[in-house]
């Protein structure tokens, strides 16, 4: 009975009423909250993407037309040989015409890019370490991004910009830095550098999803000010963390660069039923009166494997928004959510 009674609620207050209510309430509160679900995409070893894992990706666009995808697309898949580049480029450039996709940027520290941008490769620390000290990897793979200074992160920015441009992948809106290792220093050059959101903050916290190595929790950047249920929040000048006020960094729109939580970790490290439950969680907070968001990720590499978790949770996702139950549930790239936030407080 409560969901009719709100329907009919809803239609007979005047818009006037609405309007009078946008502006006592407090910012927490939203006319009408929605929670907005991203999906996004990691290409962390081109490379080794397979047919199966392109199968993959484009049977969970077909099967869930609503879902809009936010491809963190990696331009290492330039600076060495990629068997699959030309298709990996074809799917993201195909998705983002035809099934409104963003195309943002992951970069990990590997040798070839860095050579490429000018930056002078270094192996260590690594954040999948059980400490830092003493810590390497030679591939840069699980080097942190933060550990090179802000000019060397300028150059990796303006190279990503170039390969952009020249393969016609636009300008990137998302930013996320592999294992989401990130810091104010990295905030400050992306905003510098076109971007408009991040989405890095990641729960640090097991209660949903496993967890990184000891060493990803003293290098990362986040602390258990993250978990499953943040909402995307503007990042302030003093901290990367959510809660903190004004001012905020910028981006070159002139309005505060956003953080997209990375509510439901990653695939490896969470189930089906995990996902679910985190969405379930943050379908309670909009019943609170609070629009919020969650965030599914899948690497490329594991797509095939990972297909039916993926595919079982949007079906999941789909069938709240077929219902037309409340409260409202919309699929958003991430650079559009960051919009959203922004109108709504
Ligand atoms: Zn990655």
């Amino acid at each position: 009975m409560f969901f009719p009674v709100i329907n009919l609620l809803s239609r007979l207050i005047p818009l006037w009423v609405a309007v009078a209510c946008l502006k006592v309430c407090t910012p927490q509160a939203d006319a009408d909250p929605v929670v907005y679900v991203t999906m996004v995409s990691h290409f962390d070893r081109p490379w080794a993407m397979t047919d199966g894992d392109l199968v993959a990706l484009k049977k969970l666009t077909r099967l869930h037309p609503k879902m809009r995808w936010t491809h963190l697309y990696n331009p290492v898949a330039y600076t060495q040989e990629t068997p699959l580049r030309e298709a990996m480029e074809r799917f993201v450039k195909q998705t983002r015409d035809h099934h409104g996709a963003e195309i943002g940027t992951h970069l990990h520290m590997y040798r070839s890019l860095l050579t490429a941008a000018g930056v002078t490769f270094v192996d260590h620390p690594s954040v999948t370490a059980q400490q830092v000290k003493g810590s390497r990897d030679d591939s840069g793979y699980a080097v942190p991004i933060t550990r090179y200074s802000r000019k060397e992160i300028g150059w990796l920015l303006e190279h990503t910009r170039k390969i952009y441009q020249e393969r016609g992948l636009g300008q990137p809106k998302t930013f996320c830095a592999g294992f989401y290792a990130t810091s104010l220093d990295l905030q400050n050059m992306i905003a510098a550098h076109g971007y408009t959101t991040s989405a890095a903050a990641f729960p640090t916290q097991t209660v949903y999803g496993a967890q990184y190595a000891p060493s990803w929790h003293a290098l990362s950047g986040w602390n258990a000010s993250v978990t499953y249920k943040s909402r995307p929040y503007r990042i302030s000048q003093n901290s990367i963390l959510p809660g903190h006020d004004a001012p905020f960094i910028n981006a070159i729109d002139k309005q505060p660069l956003v953080e997209i939580p990375q509510t439901c970790k990653i695939d490896w490290m969470v189930s089906a039923e995990d996902m679910k439950l985190i969405f379930k969680e943050h379908l309670a907070i909009a019943r609170q009166g609070t629009a919020t968001a969650i965030c599914l990720a899948i690497h490329e590499t594991s797509s095939e494997a990972n297909f039916d978790k993926f595919h079982q949770v949007l079906r999941y996702i789909d069938e709240h928004i077929h219902s037309g139950s409340q409260p409202q549930v919309k699929y958003i790239t991430t650079a559009e959510l960051r919009d959203r936030i922004l109108e709504l407080n």
